[in-house]
């Protein structure tokens, strides 16, 4: 579209009011947050923390946590290295490299011979999760990641593939396996090896 298309659409920025220039209606709304948090605290014993690591934090269902790459009824990796994940992915951290899959896996042409994500660089947007055309890949609801090193957040074809080892059972495949309309139960999972 040019710039002087006359179905060009021009927005005005919104005028803001004196008042709203100072920033007190913004930060009113903020306070008013932490007063209403600190009277459950204070009248309903309502605590809006927990005692971790004693306590676990149960995230929402649609949390977006360590990626896994999942396994078809046969074991085998449901990816087929088409890459979309990796295209979609702002933050370029995943790294594929597909080779021709053996003549024993007559439904697909490839597979991944190696898949990577650096889990660090990754920021959890869950493109990649809606971009993979097979729900090979899915944000799990492991929140507590450490490493003691850079390359130990550095997630291999293996490691991905025991996420789904540890998970599978409390969250089923979202697109899959999940009883239609419900979402994917999130509980408290293991720590990974
Ligand atoms: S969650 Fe987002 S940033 Fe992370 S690997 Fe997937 S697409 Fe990339
Ligand atoms: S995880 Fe899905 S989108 Fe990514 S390469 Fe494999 S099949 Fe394609």
């Amino acid at each position: 579209m040019r710039a002087d298309d006359p179905k060009l659409k021009r927005l005005e920025p919104p005028r803001l009011t004196t008042w709203e220039k100072f920033f007190l209606p913004a930060i009113a709304e903020g306070l008013g947050v932490t007063a209403k948090h600190m009277a459950g605290v204070i009248f309903a014993n309502k605590a809006i923390t927990v005692q971790y690591p004693e306590e676990q934090h149960i995230p929402s269902p649609n949390y977006r946590g360590v990626h896994r790459l999942n396994k078809d009824e046969h074991g085998r990796v449901k990816c087929v290295a088409c890459m979309l994940c990796a295209t979609a992915c702002p933050a370029h951290c995943i790294d594929i490299v597909g080779a021709t899959a053996p003549p024993t896996w007559p439904d697909r042409e490839k597979y991944p011979e190696s898949f990577v994500i650096d889990e660090l660089r990754c920021i959890y947007c869950g493109m990649c999760e809606e971009a993979c055309p097979v729900e090979a890949i899915e944000l799990t609801g492991l929140y507590d990641l450490t490493g003691l090193t850079r390359e130990q957040m550095i997630f291999d074809k293996s490691k991905l593939l025991s996420v789904y080892d540890v998970t599978r059972h409390h969250e089923p495949m979202r697109y899959g396996r999940s009883p239609a309309g419900q979402a994917p139960e999130t509980k408290i999972l293991p720590p990974l090896e």
